[in-house]
């Protein structure tokens, strides 16, 4: 089993401007308390996460309403770490996607989980998205920290995603993982009305 998932704490790159991770003590033992109780701020796109319609879409789905099936199941992981830019339909095929994959897993070696954020990192030509998510596709993950480019502001890949009836995973950390087909694990926690929810992402190996 690959733990896949980018830890939550105060050292985990979050997106320019976002908020990062804090944790302060509501109660602690030491000074008392029968109990230690922590208390949390961040934002939602900090580590491994599952973005929600509500993200890029002010009538979309929140993070609490997601489905968990495309989250669950037979998943390919296809390496593009030596592409830069867009990455068409055919250059994705020649990496090794075929038609009909349920669940794709792009490791683009660009991730926090290296412990800076990334200056860029290649993304997926919105077009071939569609095509993939007419083909079947339901769940687009990516290790960088968004599937669209890190200066989109018309974040046109999360929208053909969500057009297409499929779904966002970030931050994943692939950097231990040998591109093939695995049976992925990465439930989205019920955490409402948000634009995302944190994510435990495992993959194992078929
Ligand atoms: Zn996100």
């Amino acid at each position: 089993m690959h733990d896949i998932s980018v830890r939550f704490d105060t050292t985990t790159p979050v997106w320019p401007g976002d908020t990062p991770w804090s944790c302060t003590w509501a109660w602690e033992m030491r000074n008392g308390a029968s109990v230690n109780v922590s208390r949390i701020a961040s934002s939602p796109h900090v580590g491994t996460h599952a973005d929600a319609p509500l993200h890029v879409r002010q009538d979309g789905l929140a993070a609490d309403r997601l489905p968990l099936v495309p989250f669950l199941g037979r998943a390919v992981v296809i390496d593009v770490s030596e592409m830069t830019g867009v990455i068409s339909l055919a250059a994705l095929r020649r990496a090794g996607y075929t038609d009909g994959t349920v669940r794709l897993l792009l490791r683009t070696g660009q991730t926090v989980a290296s412990g800076t954020f990334p200056q860029s990192w290649p993304s997926l030509d919105p077009v071939a998205v569609r095509t993939l998510t007419n083909e079947g596709l339901k769940l687009y993950a990516v290790d960088c920290p968004s599937v669209d480019d890190r200066e989109s502001k018309s974040l046109a890949v999360h929208h053909a995603i969500f057009d297409g009836g499929a779904y966002v995973l970030e931050n994943l950390d692939l950097r231990g993982v040998t591109p093939g087909h695995f049976d992925l694990l990465a439930l989205p926690m019920p955490v409402g009305p948000l634009d995302a929810a944190p994510v435990r992402a495992l993959l194992r190996p078929t």
